[in-house]
């Protein structure tokens, strides 16, 4: 049974972030919701699925005409028969032999599971069929937002649905939605609504992000859980903020400010914590509620995993707090100067450090090609990849969050290029997977999909290359905005369109599983 499988799963997953958040500080749960079915499409599908064959319906010139699908004489119902006792999906005809939700039949050689869902036509003039096949006769053509009971989920890209009338059809299952799409175009949004996160100056610092990650999780308790995954060399804390339900069977990791002078990604993973918790019950990604999504997908978002680097390029010198630290920085500078490493300025050096307190490159400090790179000798702005992988409380605090979710996916939020990094060598069916996941994301974003042999000779040992190439995880990397980092705050606006709906995105790609 498919619908307590997923259930199960989430439990395995709520015990396991239950474990989690207990070594942590105190977060909430939130109840389970049901699971899901419905699957996503998009416009381009839509259009490219004309029917050759698509019939009486004379409008079928200007309308894009979806696949639907069909329908089977023997199974037509009386045409009275209203929906609720159809949707009883009896076996035999009298009623004796109920099929229970979740098992399997055979119809025309396709395999369905019983289902008593209602979903609805998300495109217009889908075909309904008279079989679970282009080849079957159509029977009538639906418009978008047109109610059904599916009574059988097939394994393959078709469902046997009833209308409310008790008729039979076959239809692909990519039009069909357990959300009417007709609610979901009423969704508008305004960043005039968002008046927690500050968009206005280019400084998000660190003392904000922490004040306005509480005030997110006081107005929005249900829907927010925050927590520290530990504490720097500097003092400051590495905040993880758990978006949805956390006991969900499907979890996404957003990382973002592993580089100090990236720290734009602070401000527009917080923005979208705030944008999903505002319009959590009201918003939609492609059809589906955020509230479902997030009921269904926790997004486990670490806005700043390097805060003290963040400050450090923020703010030089001034903001660190232990005078060891300081003198420890400046004397990379000097050695650097002296060298012939860096022709900076002392406040350049600075601001464009990418390390974290200790001199270590977060993203060089990962189990994945980690012995073959070189990169800079000692501690310093960037490049030095410490004295072992996972060595530094960011890195090793990511990594145990990674072991402890199981996410189904992973994003890095880097900066700068506009470009997505994804192909780390893998192969086969995952290789698949994540370069689907990279295309879902490209689509959205606007932004290049990087294939290895054209990548430069990208670095290893980065979080991502290790999620991928040594947890399984499929991982893409993120890189925003178009100048250098740190990116002005005029490149903002850009960045936030562009990256709106990417984390319902990915959640809602794992929504079932
Ligand atoms: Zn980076």
């Amino acid at each position: 049974m498919k619908i307590w499988k997923i259930r199960h799963m989430g439990g395995i997953r709520g015990t396991i972030a239950g474990l989690l958040l207990l070594l942590m500080t105190g977060m909430s749960g939130c109840a389970l919701g049901s699971s899901e079915e419905s699957g996503t499409q998009t416009p381009q599908e839509q259009t490219q699925n004309q029917t050759q064959d698509s019939p009486d319906r004379t409008d079928s010139d200007e309308m894009p005409v979806t696949e639907g699908t069909a329908h089977s004489d023997a199974n037509s119902q009386e045409p009275e028969s209203p929906a609720a006792e159809s949707a009883g999906n009896t076996a035999a005809s009298d009623g004796s032999e109920e099929i229970e939700e979740g098992e399997q039949f055979e119809e025309f050689g396709v395999i369905f599971e019983t289902t008593h869902d209602i979903v609805y036509c998300t495109a217009d003039l889908v075909n309904l069929r008279s079989a679970p096949s282009y080849d079957g006769d159509v029977l009538r053509q639906a418009e978008k937002g047109e109610e059904f009971v599916r009574t059988g989920k097939g394994e393959g890209e078709w469902d046997r649905i009833e209308d409310g009338s008790g008729n039979l059809y076959y239809a692909a299952s990519r039009y069909l939605s357990r959300y009417n799409p007709l609610e979901a175009e009423g969704f508008t949004w305004d960043l005039n609504d968002l008046q927690t996160v500050s968009t206005a100056r280019q400084l998000y610092d660190y003392e904000e992000m922490v004040s306005d990650l509480k005030e997110l999780e006081e107005a929005y308790p249900e829907h927010l859980s925050v927590s520290s995954l530990g504490t720097t060399v500097d003092g400051r804390d590495i905040f993880l903020a758990v978006l949805g339900n956390p006991d969900a069977s499907g979890a996404i990791i957003v990382q973002a400010a592993i580089h100090a002078r990236e720290y734009m990604t602070v401000l527009l993973t917080m923005k979208q914590l705030e944008y999903y918790l505002y319009y959590y019950d009201t918003g939609y990604y492609n059809g589906i509620p955020y509230s479902e999504i997030f009921e269904h997908t926790a997004v486990y978002v670490i806005p700043m995993l390097n805060p003290d680097g963040v400050t450090i390029s923020q703010k030089g010198l001034e903001g660190i707090r232990l005078e060891a630290v300081r003198e420890e920085i400046l004397s990379w500078y000097e050695r650097d100067s002296r060298n012939g490493v860096t022709s900076y300025s002392p406040s350049d050096y600075l601001k464009y450090f990418k390390a974290n307190a200790n001199g270590v490159d977060l993203n060089r400090n990962f189990d994945m090609g980690w012995e073959e790179f070189a990169g800079s000798a000692e501690p310093g702005a960037e490049k030095y990849k410490g004295e072992a992988p996972g060595s530094e409380k960011e890195s090793a605090a990511l990594i145990e969050l990674t072991d402890l979710v199981l996410p189904q996916a992973v994003i890095s939020y880097h900066a700068t290029g506009s470009i997505l990094y994804w192909d780390y060598g893998q192969t086969g069916e995952f290789r698949e997977e994540c370069e689907s996941l990279t295309k879902l994301i490209s689509g959205i974003t606007g932004y290049q999909m990087i294939y290895k042999e054209n990548d430069g000779g990208v670095d290893a040992a980065g979080y991502s290359d290790w999620a991928a190439g040594v947890r399984g995880i499929p991982a893409v990397t993120i890189e925003i905005g178009t100048g250098r980092a740190p990116l002005s705050i005029e490149e903002f606006p850009a960045v936030w369109d562009r990256n709106r709906e990417v984390i319902a995105a990915v959640a809602a790609r794992y929504m079932e599983e």
